[in-house]
């Protein structure tokens, strides 16, 4: 399963609301991206 990320509010999306409908359920905006394809490690040091 792969949840998708709001780009206007920052909540996260289930893919299963993007087939239906493709855009934020929460603010209704269209920029949603997935959060994976750019997962940002950070190494505490
Ligand atoms: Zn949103």
């Amino acid at each position: 399963m792969v949840d998708y990320k709001c780009f206007s509010c920052s909540k996260t999306v289930a893919d299963t609301y993007i087939k239906k409908k493709v855009r934020c359920p929460y603010c209704g905006s269209r920029l949603i991206f997935k959060p994976r394809t750019s997962i940002t490690k950070v190494k505490a040091r």
